[in-house]
């Protein structure tokens, strides 16, 4: 009898390393559309890189984000979460973008309401880098990068 790893490679359990089981189990949510809950409105799935669907998201960051969500009761639509080396030079990324870190996220907001309660609510959990693009709002953790900063694009 097969177990659902082997359905997926053909391999024995014990034959696979830690991470390419962490890999296959993504894999199968991924394929089954079964995302999985990180938090009460955030699902993985939500902030997976679109060209390889991984999704390495720091689970600190994304809490953190839960809380701002609540602040501003309006959903939070993700633009672009967790990205690869390749999805980020895609689309224009920064080479050391902090989307590749699992530190940031792009959160649609294209009209002025949307973009100041969803600025609002961030600032008051403590985010300290703001990036504002007429379609969405970046937001990052990134420590290694200046503070109480807010850009244009
Ligand atoms: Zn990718």
């Amino acid at each position: 009898m097969k177990t659902p790893l082997q359905e997926i490679w053909g391999k024995w359990p014990g034959d696979e390393s830690i991470d390419e089981i962490l890999e296959a189990l993504r894999q199968t949510s991924k394929v089954e559309g079964t995302a999985m809950q990180l938090t009460r409105n955030f699902s993985d799935d939500e902030f997976r890189c679109p060209c390889c669907g991984k999704e390495e998201m720091s689970p600190a960051f994304v809490e953190r984000l839960q809380i701002a969500r609540d602040i501003a009761d309006i959903p939070f639509r993700i633009n672009s979460g967790w990205r690869c080396e390749n999805r980020n030079s895609d689309v224009g990324g920064v080479v050391d973008s902090s989307h590749m870190a699992g530190h940031a996220v792009d959160i649609r907001a294209s009209d002025s309401h949307t973009r100041f309660v969803i600025d609002g609510a961030l600032r008051m959990v403590g985010f300290r880098r703001i990036g504002v693009r007429k379609t969405f709002i970046h937001v990052d953790d990134d420590v290694s990068k200046p503070q109480g900063v807010m850009w244009l694009y």
